[in-house]
């Protein structure tokens, strides 16, 4: 029987699809089960959520670092895009990932390469997919690579990336992966933005500015709870704390059903909101599950005394944010 390979990430660290696919064949001979979390690296607490999750339930788990250039649009900030992998993989050996898959870019793209992965339908052709043209293809085919070379039991996204989430499940039932992607609760900041590598972008004053994202989704989600259930009137609470941020250009605020990102009239529980805006020096997304997330708490945002009534009796509490990962 094979050994099963060691547990240390320090240790292992691979370069290419094969010593990926080699590495996942030696665990999966010896009947392990094998997480996989996609990661662009410069890696942050929503990362390691994904990480810790994936160690909770796997016996191998295996992150992939890899800033995926056909995701990136021309003028978009790939080059600049941080890359701190020395700190990146210190932390995946203090969460215990078993291996780092940190391949070069003509590892997952050498020459000669024709094969992409393109979805068709308004999951694709709506809100990040008409904002960002090509980049849902590029994550299709990056994570579609990574799931043929891996074959893991169970792949895990964060919910950050709702409309992403939403694509990777086609892609894992379409093509009959059989993989199990679990989907990994939104993790903010202090200050109630949603964590990302990105923010590291952000001068002072730009992320002041920018918590009118979350603020925005707060009021939303406390009307919400108080009994809104017209999507319109939602997206308005959003856009009107958007407005306040000069510095802020909004690309969407919009209702959506979580699984098509069809835009919804009326929002039941489990539909999102997600919103997207541009800084100078940032784009930045986020998003709430209704009736499912907590409400973002941004210090010294103003409530109304019968909104905060409402949020302590009626929105989820800090126990939602420790519920289980939802499974396809
Ligand atoms: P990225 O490195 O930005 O491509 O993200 C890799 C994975 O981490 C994706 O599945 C993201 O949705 C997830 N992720 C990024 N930021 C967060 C966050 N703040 N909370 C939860 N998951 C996140």
């Amino acid at each position: 029987m094979p050994q099963p390979p060691p547990t240390d990430a320090a240790q292992v660290v691979l370069r290419s699809p094969d010593e990926l696919r080699r590495w996942s064949e030696r665990c999966r001979a010896a009947g392990l089960v094998v997480g996989l979390v996609p990661t662009m690296g410069a890696l942050h607490d929503g990362h390691r959520s994904l990480v810790r999750r994936a160690r909770a339930e796997c016996d191998r788990v295996v992150v992939s670092i890899f800033v995926n250039p056909t995701q990136f649009a021309p003028g978009e900030d790939l080059g600049r895009y941080p890359r701190p992998l020395e700190r990146d993989l210190a932390m995946l050996a203090a969460e215990r990932a078993d291996a780092a898959f940190v391949p070069p870019v003509e590892a997952m793209y050498p020459e000669g390469t024709l094969t992409t992965v393109r979805l068709t339908g308004p999951l694709v052709d709506s809100l990040e997919g008409a904002a960002r043209p090509g980049h849902l293809d590029g994550v299709a085919t990056v994570v579609t690579k990574l799931l043929v070379a891996t074959r893991p039991d169970r792949a895990y996204f964060g919910e950050k990336d709702a409309q992403q989430l939403a694509v990777v499940r086609r892609i894992a039932a379409d093509l009959d992966t059989g993989v199990r992607i679990v989907a990994c609760p939104l993790v903010r900041d202090a200050d109630g933005l949603a964590l990302s590598s990105r923010n590291a972008y952000l001068t002072p004053d730009e992320r002041a500015q920018a918590l009118a994202i979350p603020s925005g989704l707060a009021a939303a989600a406390r009307a919400w709870a108080a009994g809104e259930r017209d999507a319109g009137r939602l997206a308005a609470r959003v856009r009107e704390r958007l407005e306040r941020s000069p510095g802020l250009v909004p690309d969407y605020v919009a209702v959506v059903d979580a699984d098509t990102f069809h835009e919804v009239a009326d929002a039941a529980r489990g539909c999102r909101i997600v919103v997207a805006g541009r800084m100078p020096s940032v784009r930045l997304i986020d998003t709430i599950c209704l009736g499912v997330d907590a409400v973002p708490a941004v210090p010294g945002d103003s409530e109304a005394p019968n909104e905060a009534a409402e949020r302590s009796n009626q929105a989820p509490g800090a126990a939602e944010w420790s519920r289980p990962c939802s499974v396809s």
